[in-house]
Parts: structure tokens; sequence; C-alpha cells
């Protein structure tokens, strides 16, 4: 239970953090909340020469609003600010929402933004319920010789990021330095559910949807994506696809469920086989769909009027 021997840079900036990842002749790690990576270097799961502290880079921080109304989230916005922060919640009330389920209170006040995604475990909620929001991740490093400039950056869908479990399109050197989150549109609901043994333990399914009406009251766009519905974060295209040109109706909600439960790829493990996995998985898509598209019950749902 203790790590392997490590250099540590206490990063102060962004091209300091990124100067210290840049030498690939030694294996270099940035380190941010610590709440997966710390318990990785102390199993020695991981052993990296250098560990690159980002806690003292204020600039990755930052939450902002873009042009378009919606979020600029820093790499290192703590998980807690999600739950709290009412600047994010009034815009964005689903990383509100699921916020409250991941982890404890403790981890969530250590645990980042940046790391969760970056991290891409397909257990996590947050990759999940950012994957529904359309958000693209900003991806950062330091030029090479003859690239111009002192940074490259280069911006990703977050479908595109996550490649396997606990693998992501991350290059050596480069670090994820923030999450583009879209506004929310018009007559747009939002909700996110799970099922954990315990609250505060990864759940052994979870599913996060968002749906959209027109003004005759059709769904013309919808999202749904899984927590632990396969081996990585995953968007449930093909269900959520037989919700657009259709009214919120229960036959809708419960062939988009039935479609999302035969099409995901949930993992048996001790804790849950698959079988009951996909139960879950066809149970809580019918709940948030039917959260979403129904403001009475659901604080963010929506109808045709609203
Ligand atoms: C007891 C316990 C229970 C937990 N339960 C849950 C749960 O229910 N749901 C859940 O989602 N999570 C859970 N977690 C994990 C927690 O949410 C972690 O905080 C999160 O997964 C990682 O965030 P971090 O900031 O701590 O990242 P770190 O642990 O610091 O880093 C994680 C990985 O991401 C890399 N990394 C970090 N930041 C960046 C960056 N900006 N750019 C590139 N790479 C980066 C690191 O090098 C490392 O490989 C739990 C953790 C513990 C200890």
């Amino acid at each position: 239970m203790k790590p392997p021997p490590f250099d540590y840079v206490a990063a102060a900036t962004l091209d300091e953090a990124l100067e210290a990842l840049a030498d690939i002749s030694v294996e270099a790690r940035p380190l941010a909340g610590g709440q997966s990576f710390v318990p990785m270097l102390n199993f020695r799961l991981a052993e990296p020469e250098r560990l690159v502290d980002l806690n003292g880079i204020e600039a990755l921080s930052r939450v902002e609003e873009t042009e378009d109304g919606g979020l600029l989230l820093g790499a290192m916005t703590r998980l807690s600010a999600l739950e709290r922060d009412p600047f994010i919640g009034r815009r964005i009330p689903l990383l509100a929402e699921a916020a409250r389920f991941i982890a404890h209170p403790q981890i969530r006040s250590r645990g980042t933004v940046g790391g969760s995604v970056a991290h891409a475990d397909p257990a996590a909620e947050l990759p999940a319920v950012l994957l529904t929001l359309g958000a693209r991740v900003r991806l950062t490093r330091r030029a090479r010789d003859g690239e111009s400039g002192s940074r490259v950056e280069r911006t990703l869908d977050l479908g595109d990021f996550f490649l396997g479990p606990f693998f992501s399109a991350l290059e050596p050197g480069e670090l994820l330095t923030a999450i583009e989150v879209p506004p929310s549109a018009p007559r747009e609901g939002t909700a996110f559910e799970e099922v954990a043994r315990r609250r505060g333990d990864y759940a052994l399914a979870g599913v996060a949807a968002r749906v959209r009406l027109n003004s005759s009251g059709v769904c013309d766009d919808a999202a749904i994506s899984l927590v632990n519905g396969g081996s990585t974060p995953c968007l449930m295209r093909e269900a959520a696809q037989t919700l657009v040109g259709e009214k919120p109706t229960p036959e809708a909600i419960e062939a988009a469920a039935a479609a999302c439960a035969e099409t995901a790829e949930p993992a048996a493990d001790m804790h849950a086989t698959e079988e009951y996995r996909r139960h879950l998985i066809r149970v809580l898509t019918e709940r948030v769909l039917w959260r979403a598209y129904h403001p009475r019950t659901a604080e963010h749902g929506l109808t045709a009027d609203s």
C-alpha cells in the first residue's frame, strides 16, 4: 500500500504542466484530485516516473459561460461544484442532479471533472452524463519543434474520446484542459437515475437521458447514455433514435427502453449478472425518459407547452 518512488512537479501554470509532461523519455502522468490515481499508485497499478500535480493551476478551475449560453468547465473543476454551484446548476441541471450520485461528499470535494473524464471508467456517472449532453473535450499539449505557437489544442466530441475501459484518445504529453457543454435547448428535459447497492457505491447500472419536443409535442432530438452498460461510457444512439418523430407516449418510452436494454453490452461481475444489469437498464431508461418528458414527476422535465 505504498506508491513506487516518483518525481513530483507542482505546476503553477498550464505551460509548466505541459512542459513537465512533454518529455517522452520520462513517463509522466497528471495528478488531479487523486481519488482514483492515488489508490492506483498505492496498489502499484500505475508506476509513473513523474507526477505532474495540476492542483496549483488556477486557470484550470475556471467555469465560464460560453458565447452560445453553454458552459466551459475547466478540467480542475471539483465534482462538488457541479452539485453546489448555482451558476452550473441553473444552466445545466442534469450535472447537479447526477453529481450527487458520484461517490461520497469527501471524494466529490477533491475529485475533478477532468480526472473523472480522463479516467474513462465505464462505471463513472459523469462521462455518461456528459455524453448525453453532447459535450466536447479540449485536449492541449506543448508544441513540438516545427509547430507554430507554444501549445497545440484539439477538440473532440466526447463520443470519440472513450476508446475502451480506462482508455481514451489522450496522447502522451496531452492534458484534458476543459469540457464544453452545449446550452440546454427550449423544450428540453433531462433526468438521471442509477441503482447502487449502497448510497455512494459505484452504480450497478445508471441511465442519463435528454429529450426535446417541437412545438407540436413531437420529440425532435433525444440522447440516452449508460453507466456500466458496456466497456466504455456509452451513448445508445439506436434506442434514442426510436423516440425521434414520436410523441412521448408510454409505448414510445417502453420501446426505447427495450431497445436500450437489448443493444447494451453490460458485463457480469461479482455484483450483478449481465441479465440483471439489462433489466436495470430497461427499468431505469423508462424512468428517466418519463421524468425527462413530464414536469410533474420531475423538476427538470417538460411538456409540449413548456
Ligand atoms: C471510495 C471511492 C468511491 C468512488 N466512487 C465513485 C463513483 O461512485 N462514481 C464515480 O464516477 N467515481 C467514483 N470514484 C472516483 C472519483 O470520482 C475520482 O475522483 C475520479 O474518478 C477521478 O478524478 P480525480 O480528479 O480524482 O482524478 P485522479 O485520480 O487525479 O486522476 C485519474 C486519472 O486521470 C488522469 N488525469 C487526471 N486529470 C487529468 C487531466 N486534466 N488531463 C489528463 N489526464 C488527467 C490521471 O493521470 C489519472 O490517470 C470513487 C473514488 C473512491 C476513492
